[in-house]
């Protein structure tokens, strides 16, 4: 994907080079950005896209039929979703996610991306794993986030990054992109919490096993918010002003990425 993005810059260059007024359709492309750009040109995420997958949703406790169904997961076959946790004091993580996509998809829209998102409610059912992925390849997002809170042992805190494996003929081209994605996202993430102590390392943890990131055709990240089910975090996690820090460490994240990539 990466070389892809890199080389849309230098074809576009090389077709109003070559192609000089040849085309129509070059002039036209050509001439797109300049109504976008007269009025701001400094928007550093102009032309992006962003996905952005919270995790989970308000409704899927009451519909076993449909969150528990089978899907494919290139690996394994899981279900479709699932609830999520929640912290001691019933805090749950689906309500969690939702905030933080919320407050994230703010931040990056003020950067000047294009967000697009596989839920707008935190009232709905699912969807099912391959849409969540879908919601990100459609759109050709040149970053995707998957954003949760982990149900981990009491005793265990901080946050960690599931990046996908190199998956022969599924995520061999992202594997390499997801990686800095999340090296970008830990970098940022850990100046506001401390990584995970009880799994992955550095607060990294390469998995061949999640629908979510196999089924992902562009760069794509799940992040682990924190451990809810540790009183630390969970008080944490569920503080308003601490949900606007994470959302910020995200945003600066994705968008040093974003730069380093060339997107
Ligand atoms: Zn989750």
């Amino acid at each position: 994907m990466v070389r892809k993005i890199r080389s849309v810059p230098i074809l576009m260059f090389m077709a109003a080079t070559i192609l000089s007024g040849c085309a129509t359709t070059t002039a036209a492309e050509e001439d797109t950005p300049a109504p976008a750009q007269s009025k701001n040109t400094s928007a550093p995420l102009d032309g992006l896209t962003v996905a952005i997958d919270p995790g989970h949703n308000g409704g899927n406790a009451n519909h076993p039929e449909i969150v528990n169904e089978p899907v494919d997961a290139v690996t394994k076959h899981k279900p479709c979703d699932t609830t999520g946790t929640e912290t001691n004091d019933g805090y749950a993580e689906h309500a969690f996610n939702f905030e933080i996509g919320t407050l994230l998809q703010a931040e990056l829209e003020d950067l000047g991306a294009t967000v697009v998102t596989t839920r707008d409610s935190d009232d709905g059912v699912g969807p099912c794993l391959p849409e969540r992925a879908a919601t990100g390849n459609d759109a050709n997002a040149d970053a995707a986030i998957s954003i949760h809170a982990d149900g981990g042992p009491a005793n265990g805190s901080g946050f960690h990054i599931l990046e996908p494996e190199p998956i022969e003929g599924h995520t061999e081209e992202i594997a390499e992109p997801s990686h800095e994605l999340a090296l970008a996202l830990r970098d940022e993430y850990e100046s506001i919490m401390s990584p995970a102590d009880y799994i992955g390392s550095d607060g990294i943890d390469s998995r061949d096993d999640m629908g979510g990131l196999n089924l992902s055709t562009v760069p794509k990240v799940m992040v682990e918010c924190g451990n809810m089910r540790n009183t630390d975090d969970a008080k944490q996690l569920a503080d308003s002003d601490f949900q606007i820090e994470i959302a910020h460490a995200l945003a600066e994240g994705i968008t040093h990425y974003l730069a380093e990539s060339g997107a």
